[in-house]
């Protein structure tokens, strides 16, 4: 058992879980629950509402889906849902409805996402063979009450995920009319990211009694955060390895942890690194004492200059000579983020703190902003060309510390005992072009090391930031209602440009497919890293629609919608102004 930050020793077997799902959480790795688990697993278990402030990145799917498999494991089984789980995006259905697979695959649950673009009959059929958990979209959810295929009359748990995101996308009056085809019964879960008004007269048309988890206003003082070099760099998950290779590269820390969230990412991390010439040593829960001491040794005599490690394994490690901390995720906790960060930048010397950010995890990088009261500079991670321009300048440093040692050096054992090699050489071939290949020989060797990863990482910018994360306390212009479009926001508005930043697309789709602004709200914001309240007005039209980005996301905007399908079809897309039809 591991002592928590404020003492009080909490495992998932503490939490009253079944041992089945204990052993899911063992086998993922996961050491230990994030404080939003810690605080809201019990009361769920226990049956109360909640409703929870927690963005992603906190560990808030598994806070409510060891309570919905922990009431599976309780119930008489039968082949209607006994959850539902609504989530404002089809990305997040499919992420959610995984998570709660691999959680509760040792008790047989069955999961099933339903979101808009897939064929709706795969979904009836699964319907009708018997499901436990539905992770729906509203949109869709409502089609399929409209239909009649999705009973909710066993519904015993309702959770409303990222609740602001759906409110942003115009789904209030849809959560209501599906909340009100389950049974009053229920217990309800609210999470949302942000805590506005909207938000709370949500849950108390919904929530009865509600336990309230909020992460607490950051009290630490100013200066407290120790003062090290903090940088994030914001890289999508199948890119992580390749990135924090690169930055290595660029940073060439004497000695770094990398912090992972699970034992699984550690190992995976850790072989990765070597394989690609790295000197990385493993740490995590699973390590025995003997080891541990042999990893420290390595790490602390210089045979290794890379600890990869979860939070627990950390704990209680002291490594002078560190230079850099990396968190490979953003931290489930500010707090942590701090004490992690607190490795560094000792006793005046420097210290650099990195941190991978997937693109949705920008929230948790604003409240760690807050919480330090420092800024976290957003970088751009290295490309191919700046680490060609990297190498060729260690290579120079390699060369000319090796003429400079010569000429300090006295003893005829350094470059001299090469002469004979180059007399041999001149005499066939030009000084330079002799140089120029032990040159590239020395390199080469040199950059073996390296990631000699040559694939391009795509640029990902954050998403930009909404009134509240810029202090603000709601959001007006919205409300609760469905999404402007500009059909109701201006009369004749189509053939007017977009206001400030944001890019008017040409969607080629339009109401003679039945699309809807959820569908497009739903599938830019499922597979790019705008968040529903980034997208601007909509106009549908009968062959085609128009949809407002900001300016600085059209082209991933553009990339993504050409790889997938809204309401099962592909869809043309490219800016307005290119296209006649669209400015008529
Ligand atoms: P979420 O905030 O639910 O999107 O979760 C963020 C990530 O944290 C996911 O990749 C989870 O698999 C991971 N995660 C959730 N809980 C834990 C835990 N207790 N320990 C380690 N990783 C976790």
């Amino acid at each position: 058992m591991s002592p928590t930050d404020d003492g009080d020793p909490v495992t998932f077997a503490d939490l009253g879980l079944d041992p089945e799902l204990l052993a899911a959480l063992t086998h993922l790795g996961y050491e230990e629950p994030t404080p939003i688990q810690r605080e809201s697993i019990p009361p769920l278990v226990g049956g109360q509402d909640l409703l929870g402030q927690a963005a992603t990145g906190t560990g808030k799917t598994a806070a409510f889906a060891l309570p919905i498999l922990q009431r599976l494991v309780g119930s008489d089984r039968t082949d209607e849902p006994l959850a539902l789980v609504l989530v404002p995006t089809r990305e997040l259905a499919m992420q959610v409805s995984e998570a709660i697979h691999k959680y509760g695959k040792g008790i047989g649950a069955r999961v099933l996402p339903i979101f808009g673009g897939q064929p709706i009959g795969r979904q009836l059929q699964a319907l009708r063979r018997g499901i436990d958990v539905v992770v729906a979209t509203p949109g869709r959810a409502i089609d399929h009450i409209g239909r009649g295929s999705l009973p909710l009359g066993g519904v015993d748990m309702v959770v409303l995920d990222e609740a602001d995101e759906m409110l942003d996308m115009g789904f209030a009056e849809d959560i209501d009319a599906i909340l009100a085809a389950t049974p009053s019964s229920r217990q309800t879960i609210l999470f949302s990211a942000t805590l506005p008004a909207r938000i709370n007269r949500l849950a108390q048309r919904h929530l009865t009694d509600p336990v309230r988890i909020e992460i607490a206003t950051p009290s630490t003082a100013p200066g407290e955060a120790p003062q090290v070099r903090q940088v994030a760099y914001v890289v999508p998950r199948a890119h992580k390895a390749a990135a924090l290779g690169r930055v290595l590269d660029v940073e060439t820390p004497t000695a770094a942890i990398v912090f992972c969230r699970t034992r699984n990412e550690v190992d995976d991390l850790t072989e990765t690194l070597n394989g690609r010439g790295y000197r990385a040593e493993a740490l995590h829960g699973g390590i025995n004492q003997e080891q541990r001491d042999r990893v420290m040794g390595r790490l602390r005599g210089g045979t290794a200059d890379l600890l990869i490690a979860t939070d627990v394994a950390a704990r209680g490690l002291d490594i002078d000579h560190l230079t850099h901390v990396v968190n490979y995720d953003v931290p489930s906790a500010p707090e942590s983020y701090v004490h992690r960060i607190g490795r560094v930048g000792r006793a005046g010397r420097e210290g650099v703190a990195i941190t991978l950010a997937e693109p949705r995890e920008h929230r948790m990088l604003k409240n760690i902003e807050r919480l330090t009261k420092q800024k976290i500079a957003i970088e751009k991670v290295p490309t191919v060309a700046d680490l060609r321009t990297r190498r060729m300048e260690v290579t120079l440093a390699t060369l000319r510390e090796s003429i400079l040692n010569d000429e300090l050096d006295d003893d005829d054992g350094g470059l001299d005992h090469y002469r004979v090699v180059v007399e041999s050489l001149t005499s066939e071939f030009d000084l330079m072009e002799v140089a120029l290949a032990a040159v590239k020989l020395a390199h080469d060797a040199s950059a073996a090391t390296g990631t000699g990863d040559e694939v391009d990482i795509p640029d990902v910018t954050l998403r930009p930031s909404s009134p509240q994360d810029r202090g603000g306390r709601d959001r007006p212009p919205r409300g609760d209602g469905p999404r402007r479009t500009f059909d109701d926001a201006k009369p004749g508005a189509p053939g007017k440009p977009p206001s400030g930043d944001m890019t008017r697309l040409f969607v080629g789709i339009g109401h003679d497919s039945k699309v809807r602004p959820g569908d497009l709200v739903g599938a830019i914001a499922g597979e790019t890293s705008l968040s529903g309240r980034d997208i601007g007005a909509i106009q549908i039209r009968d062959h085609f629609s128009l949809v407002e980005v900001p300016e600085s996301a059209v082209e991933e905007v553009i990339g993504a919608i050409r790889n997938t399908t809204i309401k099962g079809q592909k869809a043309q897309i490219r800016r307005e102004r290119d296209d006649p039809r669209a400015t008529r």
